[in-house]
Order: structure tokens, then C-alpha cells, then sequence
């Protein structure tokens, strides 16, 4: 039974394609707008809409998403159309594959969220349970795209939204951005460094997706966010002594040019964050891999040399 994965082709995708062969799943189909060989089937988002697919889906994944934090497009209207698109429009897509095109649906329908559902706050616990989704541009984003899945489960299909955390991982995303400036000894915090910083290891995130993939139990709401609790002044201290030899983490990354540099709705992202508990996460069952910001630090800062 093959495993379709939309937008498998970014920082989440290829990850998650490597753990899945690991775990000897090896029927994978990723759905792409472009070229990029991920040594697997190949499929486009016409394909999906005409229903041109394998006929025998265990799981469809959805990580296609215009990314938020890319400094080099500019926050406007066009942008933000095509970020709030690349996650509704796509989702639609899958709906429709499932709901009206597919004989014999998928066990299990995986999405991604983030915790920017949740309003930042310096003192609030979230868990999966809180409400949400109707503060600021990206909150809403989060509810829209959860809510656009909504119909596949009354389709009768497990659904799984994970609202994850800022993913680390060696080959993308943040520490991609962060590992030579922390590594030279010119790292330090976003700001004041005192919000705090949901966050997930690259891994325990694709480990939870394939859980969910194969455990019947799991559906719903999941936070997707590690249980150690950190502020990003924390994350900066520990990733920069988790290199040999320890690196200060002096030099803040002042707000003000996080706002010039992605503008105010996405500044949002890195200067004000969620105390995000994976509740429902643990509950489930689910053994993070990472469970503290040192083990993550340890593992990542330590990749590339
Ligand atoms: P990436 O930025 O690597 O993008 C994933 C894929 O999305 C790309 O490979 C691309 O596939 C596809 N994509 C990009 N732009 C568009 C578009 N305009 N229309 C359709 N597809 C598009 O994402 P990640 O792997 O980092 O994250 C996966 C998902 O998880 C995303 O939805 C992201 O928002 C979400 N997420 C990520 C977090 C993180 O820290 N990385 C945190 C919280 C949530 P192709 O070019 O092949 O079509």
C-alpha cells in the first residue's frame, strides 16, 4: 500500500521519506509542482485533482506549504495569497481525491498546523484542548488550513493535524540559518530572548507521523512540539555551549530587524511565542526521541563537522 506525500519534497519531506525506508515503507508517492528527485513515484497536483493516483493509499501526508520564514519574498498581499493557497488549496485537493474520486479511501489522513494557533502569551499553558485560531494573520492561517481537512473526517477517515513547533533539523530551517553564526561564537537570542520557543526535533516530527500512521488510535489534535518547555534565550544559551568548545550566545538578534527583515505579521513568529504542551502527544503514546532542548542541541550542533 503506497504512502502519498504532498510537498514531500522540502526539509520535512525528505526526512520523512529516509525514516519511512528505515521503517521498510517503501511504496512512496510524493506530489510536487516541480522537478526534484526524491527517488520516489512522482506525482503532480493535476494528477490529484484528476484523480490520477495509486489505488491503494495507506496514508496521505500533507507538509506543502509556501515557506513563511523566507527572508528573501517580501510580506505582501501576492505572497501572503500564495501562502494561505499552498496550504488550503492543496488541502482542498486531497478533500476532494478523498471524498469524491477515491473506492477504497486511505486509513489515515495526516496534516501539518502550527502553535502560532495559539495566541502568544508569557504566562498561558496550551494544550491541545485550548482554544484558538482567531488572533493575527498566521493564527487564522492555522485555523483555515485545520479547518479545510475537517471534511475528509466526516468522510469517515482518520484525520491527524499536527500543530508543530519550530522544526530542528540539520538540513533546513532554522538551524540551517543559525548553525554558522552560532558556530563562529556570534549566536544569541531573537530580542529579549524571553518568549517562548515551541519546538520539535526534525526527527521525533517525522517518527510521530509515521505513529500516527500506523497506530489506529491516533487522531485528532495533536501538538507536535517537544515536552521541555524552553525560552528562546534557553534555546540560544544551550545550542551555543552544546558545540566543543562552548559558544557564547551574546549578541541578540534585535526585534527591530526581525520586523524590517519579515515584516510585522511574520516577525510575530520569532518575537513572541506559546507555551505549548504536547498533552494529547503524550498521551497517545508517543516516545519523543528528543525530550529536552540539550539532547536536541547535542545531536544537531554536531552534524556538519
Ligand atoms: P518547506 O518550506 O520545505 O516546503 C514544503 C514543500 O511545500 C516544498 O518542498 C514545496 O514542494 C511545497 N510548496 C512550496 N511552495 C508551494 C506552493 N506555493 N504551492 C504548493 N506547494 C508549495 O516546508 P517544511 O518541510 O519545512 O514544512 C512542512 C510543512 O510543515 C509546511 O506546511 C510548514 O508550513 C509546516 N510547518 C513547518 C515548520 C518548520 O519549522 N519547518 C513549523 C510548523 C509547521 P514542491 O516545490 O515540490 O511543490
Amino acid at each position: 500500500m503506497s504512502i502519498i506525500i504532498g510537498g514531500g519534497t522540502g526539509f520535512v519531506g525528505r526526512r520523512l521519506i529516509t525514516l519511512l525506508r528505515e521503517k521498510g515503507f517503501n511504496n512512496i508517492t510524493v506530489v510536487s509542482r516541480g522537478t526534484v528527485n526524491t527517488g520516489t513515484e512522482k506525482l503532480t497536483w493535476d494528477d490529484v485533482k484528476l484523480g490520477k493516483v495509486p489505488s491503494d493509499i495507506r496514508a496521505i501526508v500533507n507538509l506543502a506549504g509556501a515557506p513563511l520564514l523566507n527572508f528573501r519574498r517580501r510580506w505582501t498581499e501576492e505572497y501572503k495569497n500564495e501562502v494561505i493557497e499552498s496550504r488550503l488549496g492543496t488541502t482542498k485537493k486531497f478533500a476532494d481525491l478523498i471524498i469524491n474520486k477515491l473506492d477504497k479511501k486511505p486509513d489515515v489522513y495526516i496534516s501539518m498546523s502550527g502553535v502560532s494557533f495559539y495566541k502568544p502569551d508569557s504566562v498561558k499553558e496550551y494544550t491541545e484542548t485550548s482554544s484558538g485560531g482567531d488572533y493575527d494573520f498566521l493564527s487564522h492561517l492555522a485555523n483555515d488550513w485545520e479547518n479545510a481537512s475537517e471534511q475528509i473526517e466526516k468522510a469517515g477517515v482518520r484525520r491527524i493535524i499536527l500543530r508543530a513547533g519550530v522544526v530542528l533539523g540539520s538540513s533546513g530551517g532554522m538551524i540551517a540559518s543559525l548553525y554558522w553564526p552560532f558556530f563562529f561564537g556570534f549566536g544569541g537570542p531573537i530580542s529579549t530572548g524571553q518568549q517562548y520557543f515551541p519546538w520539535i526535533h526534525i526527527d521525533d516530527l517525522c517518527y510521530l507521523i509515521i505513529y500516527a500512521i500506523e497506530n489506529s488510535n491516533v487522531r485528532g489534535i495533536l501538538n507536535a512540539v517537544a515536552p521541555d518547555i524552553v525560552t528562546n534565550k534557553q534555546f540560544s544559551q544551550t545550542f551555543a555551549s552544546s558545540f566543543y568548545p562552548p559558544r557564547p550566545a551574546l549578541l541578540p538578534m534585535p526585534g527591530i530587524v526581525m520586523r524590517f527583515l519579515l515584516g510585522e505579521d511574520r516577525a510575530v513568529m520569532a518575537l513572541e511565542g506559546q507555551k505549548v504542551i504536547p498533552q494529547r502527544t503524550l498521551e497517545s503514546g508517543f516516545k519523543f526521541k528528543y525530550q529536552t532542548i540539550k539532547e536536541a542541541s547535542q545531536h544537531l550542533s554536531r552534524l556538519f563537522i
